[in-house]
């Protein structure tokens, strides 16, 4: 066996009614004065609000900042963190999907480190640990709540810069099913194959370690359980439990173990035309687990009795069928079919191919990958009907 090593430096509380313990962790950061940082949708039905509120009965005063937005921008987190200099705040409470957290992140950079965040691009250059920061993630989900990444587009070069560090890990992550009941369905959708992805990449990524895997093959299959009826029905508390779970178990898998290159190809394709991070992934995931299937040593069928929940014998296996069920996920979530259809345009392949070799994924994924292998890709994910 390889030698591996891991650290689980945050703290996780996990349940149904869990966000009420978010005023007993806020003191046991020493912090006097929250920032939170959120996005529009939650601010308007409440949340926000209400966990200012719950922190001032605890006798710690909230700002807050609502202005993330989906691919979130060096601009927002410019923005993000002079709000936080001017309020006087000393510690940071991230409430939302994968954008707020990421803000929230790089906000907690910047602010502790000086400079921008573009100054942090890239692995281990943040050399301040950062302002306490409580994560509350209300998706399942980027696992952001407890990685050492922060993804933020840079529009002056169309480019997701990526920071990271272990001190981009949040201190503590309060994860309450009960928060990603409402999400709405398209969403619910994305975010589920997003997390789904990040198990799957890090299950066979050339970095993974018998920890990540672990991590990896529970969260597969969680996910591969209970997407469909948490999407059918977010209200359904026990589907919502597992895949929020399932979420946080990819996020450490993946923390470990890196992703691929469905992450280095999707950066490109939400940096240059704004899709959801979770569309993008999905899209691309069946092509590149196609692409990949001449590097499997054996974990494809593990993946696939895990997302499937089949029993089947290794000799009936082939990888055509991982890629069949992953493209039948797909169809069935209403993820769109193809990269044409989210309004992606094949000019730009040269230089989004040249940004997806920029990516630290593109090391760890499990078949070597050139430009011209990611130009294919991407041809191939273009259109459905091309290739069909
Ligand atoms: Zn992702």
């Amino acid at each position: 066996m390889e030698t591996f090593s891991f650290s689980i430096p945050q703290n996780v509380v996990f349940g149904e009614g869990s966000l009420k313990r978010l005023p007993e962790l806020a003191v046991k950061t020493g912090g006097k004065k929250a920032y939170i940082i959120s996005g529009p949708h939650l601010r308007k039905i409440g949340m926000v609000d209400k966990c200012a509120e719950d922190l001032r009965k605890a006798g710690i005063e909230a700002a807050a900042f609502t202005e993330t937005e989906g691919n979130p921008s060096t601009d927002t987190v410019k923005k993000a963190a002079d709000g936080y200099k001017e309020s006087g705040a000393d510690f940071i409470v991230a409430i939302g999907g994968g954008s707020p957290l990421d803000v929230a992140k790089a906000v907690a950079v910047v602010v502790s480190n000086g400079g921008e965040i573009t100054d942090y691009e890239g692995a281990g250059k943040v050399r301040v640990k950062p302002v306490s920061m409580i994560a509350i993630p209300t998706t399942a989900g980027t696992g952001s709540e407890v990685t050492a990444f922060s993804v933020i587009t840079d529009h002056s070069r169309n480019y997701k810069l990526t920071v990271g560090s272990s001190y981009l890990i949040p201190e503590y992550a309060i994860l309450d099913p009960e928060l990603i009941c409402s999400v709405p369905k398209n969403t619910a959708a994305a975010c589920g194959v997003d997390a789904l992805v990040h198990a799957l990449e890090a299950y066979i990524s050339l970095a993974a370690s018998p920890f990540s895997d672990m991590f990896a093959l529970k969260a597969l299959e969680l996910i591969g359980a209970n997407i469909s009826t948490y999407v059918a029905d977010r209200a359904d508390a026990d589907a919502a439990s597992a895949m929020l779970l399932g979420s946080l178990f990819a996020g450490i898998a993946f923390s470990h173990a890196k992703l691929g290159d469905v992450h280095a190809m999707s950066h490109p394709v939400s940096a240059y035309f704004d899709v959801p991070h979770g569309v993008a992934n999905a899209i691309l995931l069946p092509t590149v687990v196609e692409f990949n299937a001449q590097a499997d040593k054996g974990k494809y069928f593990d993946i696939y009795k895990a997302v499937s929940g089949k029993s089947i014998d290794r000799n009936e296996f082939s990888p055509e069928m991982l890629v069949e069920l992953l493209k039948n996920l797909n169809l069935s979530l209403c993820i769109p079919a193809d990269l044409k259809e989210v309004g992606v345009d094949k000019d730009k392949f040269d230089a989004m191919a040249d940004d997806a070799m920029k990516s630290g994924n593109i090391a760890v994924n499990p078949r070597k990958t050139t430009k011209e292998d990611i130009l294919k890709l991407y041809l191939k994910a273009y259109s459905r009907e091309m290739v069909e």
